[in-house]
């Protein structure tokens, strides 16, 4: 069984059945043949479907964003916001897919050599429920252009969102079994995986969640792209423009209710500026007002499910019990609901949860740190390499920083760290691998096939 709870109020808003072993099996046979004939279908054939769906999305934007208000908090702005990215990334590889996936010519000593990209089949594709649309449609997307077929296993707690997305892909014209849903539990994904019409499995999730992905694709030697967890450090140098700088790092750590992969972590400070900076910082995070999500009002709302936020302040408190300091925050309000303030833990250091651990909440760790050349090495002092930002003016100097010295998989100078369907989105070390949008992404689920004609 599985449930939308209103994390607002806590109340139960719709129960769903699990699916069984056996309809699971039928759903994966049937997109599995639908593929046969998907594969062969042309671009153009896609590209209308995939328009109509951009429509679809745009029409229904209220009504989705009020969906994802109620299943797991998200306020109203930022997923009508959502929901119109999800039509741009629809769009994109609507326009671009024929000319990302054309034949590259070789020139060999044959009379005809080339590559050409075949797609692989049926690809499993594992979710979270922070972005519940735009991190399905961003793989979607790409993938059904490319003629792949695909079933989505969501995240638990956002039900009646995996639903309402598959009932937009049957609504905008796509053969019924081309994308399927199906309402399974984490331990059941192992099953699925292992399946011989599951060509591959794109999860975005926690790292442990796609370690373990990893491991059964593995055995089984399936592709997978994996987009897990990060802790995005946020340099501040001594001529960074403080103001601008204070009010990008509390969007970058508010967005979501903090709960974004990318969402700003890490606020690394040098000395000469650190008092200035804390002061802006701590203006702009006290400035959020959270509350009911559908409200509009209300910049942020609750954490998706009361677990996660307790979870979350217990990694506050014990960073707490190991030397942290709270300057804004901290506290559990005392009302309904999985509400966490935004919050600033100033003197984190190594060996606290608050500078090891990814803190999936509005919880901003601020370190302090002598010079630019510490700041880079506690920057990379981390497991994950999602995202990172450096704020300074000398715009050159960030950029040789962004591209050379930080591990990560996307570095921005003087500006949060965003996804866009036009650039390559993903991570390093236990950030994932593989990469998401842009024409990188469209090819992770590619036979790249070499053609030799004597
Ligand atoms: P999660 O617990 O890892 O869940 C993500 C998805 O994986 C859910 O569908 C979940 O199913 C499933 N899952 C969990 N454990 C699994 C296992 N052992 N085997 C197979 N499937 C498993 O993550 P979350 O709490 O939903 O999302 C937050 C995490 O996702 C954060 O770490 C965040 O940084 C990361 N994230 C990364 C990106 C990115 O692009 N890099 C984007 C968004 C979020 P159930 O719901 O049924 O457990």
């Amino acid at each position: 069984m599985m449930k939308s709870v209103n994390p607002v109020t806590g109340e139960s808003l719709q129960t769903y059945e699990s699916y069984s072993e056996k309809g699971v099996e039928k759903i994966i046979n049937s997109v599995d043949k639908t593929w046969h004939h998907w594969r062969s279908t042309s671009f153009v054939h896609r590209g209308r479907r995939m328009q109509n769906l951009s429509s679809l999305l745009k029409t229904k934007k209220e009504e989705l964003a009020r969906l994802m208000a109620l299943e797991m908090g998200k306020v109203l702005k930022e997923g009508i916001a959502e929901i119109e990215k999800c039509a741009w990334v629809c769009d994109y590889y609507a326009q671009n897919a024929e000319s990302f996936l054309e034949n590259e010519i070789i020139k060999t000593e044959a009379s005809k050599s080339y590559v050409s990209y075949q797609p692989l089949g049926t690809i499993l594709a594992v979710m979270p429920w922070n972005f519940p649309f735009w991190q399905v449609f961003r793989f979607l997307a790409p993938t059904l252009m490319a003629g792949n077929t695909a079933v989505l296993k969501h995240a638990s707690n956002v039900p009646g969102c995996a639903m309402a997305i598959e009932e937009l892909v049957r609504d905008a014209g796509f053969p019924e079994n081309v994308f399927r849903t199906i309402l399974i539990g984490s331990n059941q994904v192992e099953k699925v995986i292992r399946h011989q019409a599951i060509k591959g499995v794109s999860l975005t999730g926690s790292t442990p969640a796609g370690k373990s992905v990893a491991a059964i694709a593995g055995s089984e030697l399936k592709k997978c792209v994996l987009e897990l967890g990060g802790s995005d450090p946020y340099l501040i140098l001594k001529d960074a423009n403080l103001e601008k700088a204070a009010k990008i790092c509390a969007s970058g750590r508010l967005l979501n209710a903090g709960q974004s992969c990318i969402g700003a972590k890490r606020f690394i400070v040098v000395d000469d500026v650190y008092p200035e900076f804390l002061e802006h910082f701590t203006h702009e995070m006290n400035n959020a007002y959270f509350g009911d999500p559908t409200d509009s009002d209300s910049t942020m709302g609750p954490l998706a499910r009361v677990d996660l936020r307790d979870e979350l302040h217990q990694q506050v408190v014990k960073s707490v019990s190991k030397g942290a300091e709270v300057i804004l925050g901290g506290e559990i309000p005392h009302r309904k609901g999985a509400f966490y303030p935004p919050t600033i833990l100033e003197n984190v250091q190594a060996g606290m949860p608050a500078y090891d651990e990814e803190l999936f909440g509005p919880v901003a760790s601020v370190i302090r740190v002598k010079n630019e050349e510490e700041a880079i090495k506690v920057a990379n002092d981390t497991v994950f390499g999602l995202g990172a930002a450096i704020f300074t003016k000398d715009a050159k100097k960030g950029e040789t920083i962004a591209e050379t010295q930080l591990e990560a998989g996307c570095c921005f100078v003087n500006d949060f760290v965003r996804s866009d369907p036009r650039l390559p989105f993903g991570g390093i070390k236990e950030s994932g691998f593989g990469r998401e949008l842009s024409v990188h992404g469209i090819k992770e689920f590619m036979n790249a096939k070499t053609v030799v004609v004597k």
